[in-house]
């Protein structure tokens, strides 16, 4: 497999050249970059991530695994503290630490883009090819019963005792054994992410990889060949040891949102939506103390869903939400408990007692990516009133799920701990403000920055993903949606992956 390691003296590459550059190798990057390698186009794939394979590097150690396959070290946030931004920083990008759920993008948002937003090859009908080879991609298929961990089973009785609807998810995982550590890298290469399908398919189609390599900026990008500036890194990938020039006759930008938004705002490219219409889909996470032994971080993470209160509207794009059960790695879980000393030690050692799930609530695009004094992103963000209306129902429900599956008591992670023990004691939840900073929020769905839209004044990027105004710049990552996809992203980018890729590989000429 020919992956090039910039951090080491031999992978140190010169200047170099290629038909496609293809700047970061998650959901979107790789398969892009496998569709167009295997359409017989000159692929480069660039990564700012290491490659991580195998129990030798991907370790299961919460501290050195956030250092090495989280952007910023899982220590991303919006400015004013209250949102965990959480995306990969690895080669296969996010799909190598994320939770491994595969939910396609609902039909009535599909609708939604394709009516409202004037976005005409978004129909359903359209979609549906690209959908299949992104599910065909993840090896999609239902999680068994007896792959649901007693986590997720309390969940599910608690929402049948209520009379709540839900179903089991489908996942990306072939061979799992339930080492339950999916957020930290699988050490079993259990999961059929961008690594281990888009990305060997692509080299073996010829795509040349570099990885340790972080592009900063674009030049030229209005001549025939455009030039990417890359730093290499050390093998930590924290510090840049030289530097060397791409050429391109096209580039494709798929470093995620906030990476893509970066590298454009760099090289002063894109309009003045650059960077707007960000959605996080916020998600609050719901604690309960049960009284037996639960141990939620033995088993897959996440399996059941409750879904009976998901609204996919096509007319407003949005609605309703969706509680999934969840469990993390002791460092994960100790970085939501909020009492500080002797309590927050007694909290940590009650772990195994724990069970706990997050609602999703799909987002409106309010965010904005922006840079710090010092050019590093800089997210804002503020929650809408009617964001808050639905997150509060949300928190409700998952509680009365915990108590009607017998948790002792239920809690939120805020400032002061909101802690409910009774149904009666829910209405506590209406107090929940949601103030900057008084609650943690994780983002694992960051979409927008660079939308794309029917029209130059609504959105980045036209619909063939190429910037308006700059030809032969494109984008291909989340940052393409125009509106949340009120769900998760994974199925949704690799589908956009196949969509543009097959559109590219038909239509750009060949060089
Ligand atoms: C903890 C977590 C759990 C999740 N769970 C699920 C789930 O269960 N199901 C689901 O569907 N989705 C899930 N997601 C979301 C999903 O994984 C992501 O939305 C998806 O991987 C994003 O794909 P992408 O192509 O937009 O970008 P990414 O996968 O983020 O890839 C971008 C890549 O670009 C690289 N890059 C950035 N800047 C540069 C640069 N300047 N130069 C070179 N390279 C650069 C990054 O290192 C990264 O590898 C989860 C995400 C997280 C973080
Ligand atoms: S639960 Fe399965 S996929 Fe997740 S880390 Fe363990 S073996 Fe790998």
């Amino acid at each position: 497999m020919t992956i090039t390691d910039c951090s080491q003296s031999s992978g140190q590459p010169d200047d170099m050249r290629c038909e496609v550059a293809i700047v970061g190798s998650g959901c979107g990057g790789a398969t892009v970059a496998r569709v167009l390698a295997e359409a017989g186009r000159d692929v480069l794939l660039i990564e700012e991530g290491g490659d991580f394979v195998g129990p030798q590097r991907l370790t299961q150690r919460d501290l050195s695994m956030y250092d090495q396959l989280y952007a910023d070290r899982g220590a991303r946030t919006t400015a004013d503290r209250t949102i965990s931004v959480l995306s990969g920083r690895v080669l296969g990008g996010g799909g190598v630490i994320n939770a491994c759920d595969v939910v396609p993008v609902h039909e009535a948002i599909w609708r939604y883009w394709h009516t409202i937003h004037g976005l005409q090859q978004w129909s359903p009908q359209a979609m549906a090819p690209f959908v299949a080879r992104a599910l065909q991609d993840l090896s999609a298929t239902a999680i068994t019963q007896d792959q649901v961990n007693r986590n997720n089973q309390i969940l599910r009785q608690g929402a049948q005792a209520m009379g709540y609807t839900g179903e089991l998810m489908h996942h990306n995982r072939q061979g799992c054994v339930g080492l339950g550590t999916c957020l930290i890298g699988c050490p079993l290469g259990a999961k059929r992410n961008p690594r281990m399908v888009a990305i060997p398919k692509a080299i073996t189609a010829g795509a040349r990889v570099l990885v340790r390599a972080k592009v900063v900026q674009i030049s030229a990008a209005d001549r025939p060949d455009k030039t990417l500036l890359v730093r290499a890194l050390d093998p930590k990938g924290y510090h840049e040891t030289s530097t060397f020039r791409v050429q391109a006759k096209r580039i494709v930008l798929a470093a995620g949102p906030v990476g893509t938004t970066t590298i454009l705002a760099a090289s002063g490219l894109g309009n003045d939506r650059l960077g707007r219409g960000l959605s996080l889909q916020p998600q609050v996470a719901v604690v309960a103390q049960m009284p037996d032994i639960v141990n939620a971080f033995d088993g897959i993470p996440q399996s059941f869903a409750l879904t009976q209160f998901e609204r996919n509207d096509e007319k407003t794009g949005l609605g309703g939400y969706r509680i999934e059960s969840i469990f993390g790695t002791p460092g994960i879980l100790g970085s939501l408990v909020v009492q500080p000393g002797i309590e927050g030690k007694a909290a940590m050692a009650a772990l195994p007692y724990v069970a706990a799930c997050l609602v999703l609530v799909p987002d409106e695009p309010v965010g904005q990516i922006g840079q710090t004094w010092s050019g590093r992103p800089r997210i804002d963000y503020t929650l809408s009133e009617e964001w808050k209306t639905r997150a509060r129902a949300a928190v409700k429900t998952a509680m009365r799920c915990f108590l009607a599956a017998g948790a002792r008591q239920v809690m939120v992670a805020s400032a002061p701990p909101l802690v409910v023990h009774s149904e009666k004691e829910l209405a506590q939840v209406d107090g929940l403000s949601f103030a900057p900073a008084s609650i943690g929020l994780i983002s694992a769905h960051q979409q927008g920055g660079t939308p794309i839209s029917a029209r130059p004044d609504a959105g980045v990027c036209d619909p063939d993903g190429q910037l308006w105004g700059t030809p032969g710049v494109y984008v291909c990552d989340g940052g393409l949606f125009p509106t949340s996809s009120s769900t998760h992203t994974m199925a949704p980018i690799l589908t956009l992956g196949h969509f543009l890729g097959a559109k590219w590989a038909a239509t750009w000429g060949k060089t």
